[in-house]
């Protein structure tokens, strides 16, 4: 039997698929910088970017020119072996950042999951065994693994699968005093997201994260910073804590790094990477040479200060459209985030309609991303065009009029 007959249509993934997903009716074939079109032919503006990954859009000329190189130079050698792109993609990371070594993974779990044991083994042969307290906040996303979902703060991710790890406790985000409380001899990392996003959007008080820093420094802990979603530009710098005052002992990177081809990492000093020595942490695929000279590309790209110069005058631009788009329809509460990382919270007529609102959106042709039951997401290209930001305005006003008047 030929798997491509019967036809391929959305109803197939109800029947061949784990059903952890609700996909959109449509099904997506093909983009080109921020338009994308479906297998039907219908074309849509991308707002979403695969959750804050395409920051160079679709099908960019130069990164493509890199996956025809590299693949049909070398795609996976194992880390038995190293190779060119993996290190020139680690130079570039540590001169970029405060970093001085990096290892790499293929997902913003797997980098964060480095990140923790990393903390933990640290905190161990430094402090010993009662070192081992891990201080994260509410509503925080940190991925899927099962550490993973034990730190992030939404009890829903990690209900149900038994013994979770120990020792890890959730704060209010924002809330120095708790914060201060908590922190103390026994803990061995404190995990953040400089911007919540999957949490609703919601950036942290440059006072706050100082807190943290001061409250790690006192009590020996390390300051991890979760960029995986505001990493790589998507603030208008090239990570977030460069804006902050405030520089972690370890940052998490993903998403937006390889543009959509998997790639994670975790940046960190030269005396805490001391602490994972030959054997005690590792990885298959990460660090591939396929992976790395297509992130390597993306680096280079966005690290331009003429590009996060663009991202900051477009998350203008867009938070402009977002003000106009209130005035006329009175459906947001409050607009934050930073460069292309908007959420817009809301208000009392669209409460909780957040999911109906990105199927309306879909229908007018405009893909869009939400965080949580009460908030639009924007994360779209760094380099969107701003007539295709205003022209997914205008289909985004379309599908609000239409959940407003009950007709989407
Ligand atoms: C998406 C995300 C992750 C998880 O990344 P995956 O690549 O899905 O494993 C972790 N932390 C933050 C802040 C994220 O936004």
């Amino acid at each position: 039997m030929n798997a491509f007959d019967p036809p391929i249509t959305r109803q197939t993934f109800d029947e061949v698929m784990v059903p952890l997903f609700a996909p959109a009716a449509f099904i997506p074939d093909r983009g080109v910088g921020s338009r994308v079109w479906d297998t039907e032919g219908r074309e849509y503006i991308d707002f979403a970017g695969g959750i804050a990954v395409t920051g160079l859009g679709h099908a960019h000329p130069a990164l493509l020119q890199v996956l025809h190189e590299q693949g049909a130079k070398l795609w996976h050698i194992g880390n038995g072996y190293t190779n060119e792109p993996v290190l020139r993609l680690a130079r570039q990371l540590e001169a970029l950042t405060f970093a001085e070594r990096a290892f790499f993974a293929n997902s913003g779990a797997e980098a964060n999951e480095a990140a923790l044991k990393l903390a933990r083994r640290a905190g161990f042969e430094r402090y010993g065994a009662r070192k081992t307290q891990i201080v994260s906040f509410n509503q925080s996303f940190h991925g899927r693994t099962l550490f993973t979902v034990s730190v992030g703060g939404q009890p829903k991710y990690s209900e149900g699968f038994g013994p979770v790890p120990a020792d890890i406790v959730h704060l209010p985000y924002n809330d120095i005093a708790a914060a201060e409380a908590a922190i103390g001899a026994d803990t061995c990392a404190v995990m953040v997201e400089p911007i919540q996003g999957e949490g609703g959007v919601i950036p942290a008080d440059p006072a706050f994260l100082q807190a943290l820093r001061a409250a790690c420094d006192a009590h020996g802990a390390l300051l991890i910073f979760d960029e995986v979603q505001t990493g790589v530009g998507r603030t208008g710098y090239f990570y977030a804590y460069e804006d902050t005052g405030v520089t972690p002992d370890i940052l998490t990177t993903a998403k937006a790094l390889g543009n959509g081809f998997p790639i994670g990492a975790m940046l960190t000093t030269a005396s805490i990477a001391e602490h994972f020595k030959v054997g005690v942490h590792g990885t298959t695929y990460g660090g591939n040479p396929m992976a790395s000279a297509i992130a390597s590309k993306v680096v280079e790209l966005v690290s331009e200060p003429q590009l996060l110069q663009g991202v900051r005058q477009r998350g203008e631009a867009l938070k402009a459209h977002l003000a106009r788009l209130n005035e006329r329809l009175g459906v947001f509460r409050e607009v934050r985030g930073k460069g292309l990382l908007i959420g817009a919270e809301l208000g009392d007529a669209l409460k909780g309609r957040a999911k109906d609102i990105v199927t309306a959106a879909g229908q007018a042709g405009v893909i869009m991303l939400m965080a949580g039951p009460d908030v639009l997401r924007f994360a779209p290209s760094l380099i969107v065009p701003l007539a295709d930001l205003e022209e997914g305005f205008v289909r985004l006003e379309r599908a609000l009029t239409q959940v407003l008047a009950g007709t989407a």
